[in-house]
């Protein structure tokens, strides 16, 4: 053998190395994304959907940044959920849209203001109505 044919057979060596061990390193990795184990079927539970409930004003909620009026601390945005499933008569007072994948339980999360410091809660439209309060005052 010449040492091209050497050095080829070596390539080619290392080339299948790295191949096989990237094929072990995906072969660890997939079991655990699936979590499927025999007899672990109960455990597996549907993914349920999540809709968030979107206020109309989604830039000046979401954009622009938000005191609380009673401390003034930056205000944080937390969500609130409830399931409700699309058999139930609740239902109709939620919107499943164009989305014929959401038959069962969906979450629906509305966003709401909570304050840091003082932990006051308020909601999307209460905010609104206190700043433009704020606003309308403090002009002369
Ligand atoms: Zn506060």
């Amino acid at each position: 053998m010449n040492n091209n044919v050497k050095a080829l057979l070596f390539n080619r060596f290392v080339l299948i190395t790295v191949l096989f061990l990237a094929l072990v390193f995906i072969a660890n990795i997939m079991p655990n994304q699936q979590g499927n184990k025999p007899g672990d079927d109960k455990k597996v539970q549907r993914r349920i959907p999540v809709s968030y409930i979107l206020p109309v004003d989604i830039f000046y909620i979401y954009l622009k940044k938000h005191d609380c009026p009673v401390c003034e601390s930056k205000l944080k945005i937390a969500y609130e959920s409830v399931f409700i499933n699309s058999n139930s008569p609740e239902a109709k007072d939620y919107n499943y849209g164009e989305n014929t994948d959401w038959k069962g339980d969906v979450e629906f999360r509305t966003g709401f203001f909570r304050c840091p410091n003082c932990m006051l809660e308020l909601s999307f439209g209460e905010i609104r109505v206190l700043e433009l309060r704020k606003r309308t005052t403090q002009q002369p």
